[in-house]
């Protein structure tokens, strides 16, 4: 008998590592504090609909995922050849971009201007051996300042903040870009784009994104893991540096689970809190790690649906939200005939303006702008509604990995914890990443390697994942 596994967080990365683990053999229990599992990729009806947290693929360039996709899901995979654009300038433009696309728009003294900022980004980065410092440096580098003050830009300011302040790690994860050179052969249409900048395709799980966590789960109890939910992680019961038991409470009834590994999928504040009760030093440092919030707007319309493609992005600031996803549009069995349902993601920080607003307020500022943007007109409104959710978003500042360094230095004292996930490690990633985390975590307990090596080599892999639109 292996020994026991307990896994915090219930959503896509806590369930990962609990099925990988639980078909390794170890005996695993999740705790999540919520009444459902999936966290942000679970699904939920409303309206009559099935609803998602915004636009959710499945899709994946780590080596191996895409097959761990098929195998969970198989025939309950929809296959979409995907279709994107993007408003610009009062326009709409396939997405990704391209120059041929833009020039256009643009009239010939700014076309010019940007054409001509575009080749000499080019040239620089065929030659600069300077490696950029920024999020905007590496996209002046690729891209010129005409595209970069265009699109990247405001889209930085949107939904991450200033983006002289942010890593170049959240460029290269969030926007993958080949080499100077590539870049030039596929301009010149010599070379057509790669899988590993833009996702040719992706799946979708029939019956919402909430069936790729269901499916986790029901895979973790087959092999005879535990599941609680709604159960709260009270207090870890350390001796020395290990974590030897987990104190939870679910539904009013105490429990003592024993563990001889801790995986942690939860806010690291959590699990700070559980790990060093009271202690402000160590708080004041996870809060150095800035997390930004998000607020899904979903509006339901008199009409069967919007738009043709899977989402829009619309990185101008006279719009509201960053994207907009219509939730048909994965699978049209989501909702009735007659009615659609599209959710606007934005970015928000708790106590601001957005985080703060009503909800009617909210709803009527989506509409307003999905009306002015030539979608619908405001009688088809049927009705509106918004749900919050904090520290979503990691904030990759230019400094954030000695701050992320700090505090896992000090979440390593517990000698038989790891990580996962995307708060739950402060990793900007997609739901393929924390299936891929899970893999990994139990690669490395089967092959006899202590925790904290398997964390080290975590640290290690996460930094080449890489967000496919
Ligand atoms: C708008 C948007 C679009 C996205 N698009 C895609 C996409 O197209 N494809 C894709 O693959 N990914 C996408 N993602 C990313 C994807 O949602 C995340 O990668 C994924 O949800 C991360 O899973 P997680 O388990 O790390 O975190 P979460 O989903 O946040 O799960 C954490 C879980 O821990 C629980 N928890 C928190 N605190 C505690 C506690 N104290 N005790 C116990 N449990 C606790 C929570 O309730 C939750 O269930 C998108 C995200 C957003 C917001």
């Amino acid at each position: 008998m292996k020994d026991p596994v307990v896994v915090l967080g219930g959503g896509v990365a806590g369930l990962a590592a609990a099925h990988y683990l639980a078909r390794g053999g170890w005996p695993v229990t999740v705790v999540e504090r919520s009444a459902t599992l999936g966290g942000l990729c679970g699904s939920f009806q409303s309206h009559g609909f099935t609803l998602d947290h915004g636009p959710h693929k499945l899709y994946s360039v780590v080596p191996g995922i895409l097959d761990e996709i098929r195998g969970l899901l198989g025939a309950d995979l929809i296959e979409h050849k995907k279709r994107n654009r993007i408003r610009l300038l009062g326009r709409y433009l396939d997405y990704p971009l391209s120059l041929g696309n833009l020039l256009p728009l643009l009239g010939p003294v700014r076309a010019a201007r940007l054409g001509l900022g575009y080749a000499a980004a080019l040239l620089g980065g065929m030659w600069s051996r300077r490696a950029p410092a920024s999020y905007e440096e590496y996209v002046l580098q690729r891209f010129g300042r005409g595209v970069y003050e265009l699109v990247f830009e405001p889209l930085a300011w949107k939904v991450w903040g200033d983006p002289r302040q942010l890593s170049v790690d959240l460029a290269r994860a969030r926007i993958p870009s080949a080499g100077a050179t590539e870049l030039i052969l596929r301009l010149l249409k010599l070379k057509e784009d790669t899988e590993d900048v833009d996702a040719p395709f992706f799946y979708y799980p029939r019956g919402g994104f909430g069936r790729f966590p269901e499916r986790l789960a029901a895979e973790v109890r087959r092999a005879g893991g535990r599941i609680l939910t709604s159960s709260a992680p009270c207090a870890l019961e350390r001796v020395d540096g290990t974590v030897r038991a987990v104190h939870v409470e679910t539904g009013g009834t105490a429990e003592r689970i024993p563990c001889a590994t801790l995986v942690s999928s939860i806010p690291m504040s959590a699990l700070a809190r559980l790990l060093y009760p009271g202690d402000a030093h160590v708080e004041a440092e996870v809060a150095q790690l800035r997390l930004r919030d998000l607020a899904l707007v979903y509006l339901v319309l008199d009409q069967d649906r919007l738009v043709d493609d899977h989402w829009i992005f619309f990185p101008e600031k006279r719009y509201p939200f960053n994207r907009l996803f219509e939730q048909k549009s994965m699978d049209p069995s989501l909702g009735p005939p007659g009615l659609t349902a599209v959710c606007c993601d934005i970015t928000c920080d708790e106590g601001d303006a957005v985080w703060a607003a009503p909800e009617a307020e909210l709803v009527r500022r989506c509409m307003d702008a999905l009306v002015e943007a030539g979608l619908t007109t405001p009688e088809k409104l049927r009705a509106g509604f918004v749900r919050r959710f904090r520290s979503f978003y990691p904030m990759y500042t230019v400094d954030y990995r000695e701050r992320l360094g700090r505090v896992y230095a000090r979440l390593k004292e517990a000698d038989n914890l790891v990580l996962t996930g995307r708060v739950g490690m402060f990793n900007y990633n997609n739901s393929d990443h924390c299936l891929d985390m899970g893999r990994f975590i139990a690669g490395g307990m089967a092959a006899g390697k202590p925790p904290r090596e398997i964390w080290s080599g975590l640290e290690e892999r996460v930094r080449s994942y890489r967000i496919i639109d």
